[in-house]
């Protein structure tokens, strides 16, 4: 990793490295000791800095508390093979990011500023960097309009702070998803593709509904007709049906996952036939009480996969055969898993 300019560090004197349980990685409890952090002004991004991880003051008039501009990412950084560590796909996440900003009418981040930002702070933070297999430092960089001011209107000041911990993967075991046919994530026109906060906080709701039911997750419908499947919690949707691998398309209510997308790559190149196309519950249902071989597979940063086990559709129950090393899931997941430790050669340029 070479950073292309200098971002002045003021290293930690408290580190707290010592408290983290290796052997215990849950997502989102530890948090490395630096930040990232820097300021859009004046019509540009400036004094970036890496600093101790430490809270920030804001006014109660920050227009993102009231009004919303808030995007965020979330990445993952692999300690690979020969020990060297590897920001799994910059540019992706820099053009998604970039995505999710104009659409909240908050201004690009460069590519330079972005790939400098999470390569230094990464290597300041290196020892961070968990070692083995299921797990990762999860890496969250998040944009907000930091301008205070009492009133509706686009932020002209944003904060870019980037934050990172040590995880183990999401979802180890199979979930339980629940066909949702009443409330919606995200409807044609929306904001769906794109990672901003009202996205997340506008989910909680059916999806703690769905818990008290006794599912894992929410499985979102489209906000029409309510029988297209689009995707679940913080995963893209993934189905083999007789050794096809199909997964809804890209719109503006579904957000393009990188997994998913790496995925995809992946099967093409494994030979196996890959559909992006419509999914409705029905056809899903259909297969599975036709007795066809079905699996059913969210994808997403934190999960990687995590395979479902059972469907929730208007009452009745519908149960997935188990997941076994042959699946296709299994055999995508060891190839993803394959490149970003180092262990087969990234043909793609993933890895950076
Ligand atoms: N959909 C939503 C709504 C998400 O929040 C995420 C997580 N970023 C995904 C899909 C999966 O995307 P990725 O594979 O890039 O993590």
């Amino acid at each position: 990793m070479e950073a292309i300019f200098d971002i002045p560090v003021k290293g930690t004197t408290h580190s707290v490295l010592h408290e983290v349980d290796w052997k215990n990685l849950p997502f989102g409890r530890y948090v490395s000791d630096h930040m990232f952090i820097c300021q859009y002004k004046n019509g540009e991004w400036q004094d970036p800095q890496i600093k101790p991880f430490q809270n920030i003051s804001v006014a109660p008039t920050m227009l993102a508390l009231h009004y919303g501009q808030s995007v965020f990412e979330g990445m993952k950084a692999f300690r690979m093979k020969d020990g060297r560590i590897n920001i799994f796909r910059i540019e992706k996440h820099h053009q998604r990011i970039n995505a999710s900003l104009d659409r909240m009418c908050m201004p690009p981040i460069p590519y330079e500023l972005f790939a400098t930002a999470l390569q230094q702070l990464v290597s300041v933070d290196k020892d961070w960097v968990p070692e083995g297999e299921d797990v990762a430092l999860y890496i969250r960089p998040l944009v907000f309009a930091s301008e205070a001011k009492f009133g509706v209107k686009v932020s002209d000041e944003y904060t870019l702070i980037i934050m990172t911990g040590p995880v183990s993967t999401l979802y180890q075991k199979p979930i339980k998803v629940k066909v949702e046919r009443h409330y919606i994530r995200a409807a044609k026109g929306g904001v769906g593709y794109a990672k901003c906060a009202g996205n997340y906080g506008g989910a909680f709701y059916a999806t703690q509904k769905a818990r008290e039911e006794g599912f894992d997750n929410v499985l979102w419908m489209d906000a029409f007709e309510h029988e297209y499947i689009e995707e679940s919690g913080t995963m893209n949707l993934l189905f083999v049906i007789d050794e096809k691998l199909i997964t809804p398309p890209l719109s503006d209510s579904i957000l393009d996952g990188i997994t998913r997308d790496s995925l995809l790559t992946i099967a093409k190149d494994l030979g196996i036939e890959t559909e992006e196309r419509k999914i409705s519950i029905s056809e899903i249902v259909k297969a599975l009480d036709d007795g066809c071989s079905v699996e059913a597979f969210g994808a997403g940063t934190a999960a990687v996969v995590a395979p479902i086990s059972v469907i929730g559709v208007d009452g009745e129950l519908y149960h997935l055969p188990t997941y076994t090393n042959g699946s296709v899931m299994n055999k995508l997941k060891k190839a993803l898993e394959a490149i970003r430790s180092g262990r087969t050669e990234d043909k793609y340029g993933w890895n950076c």
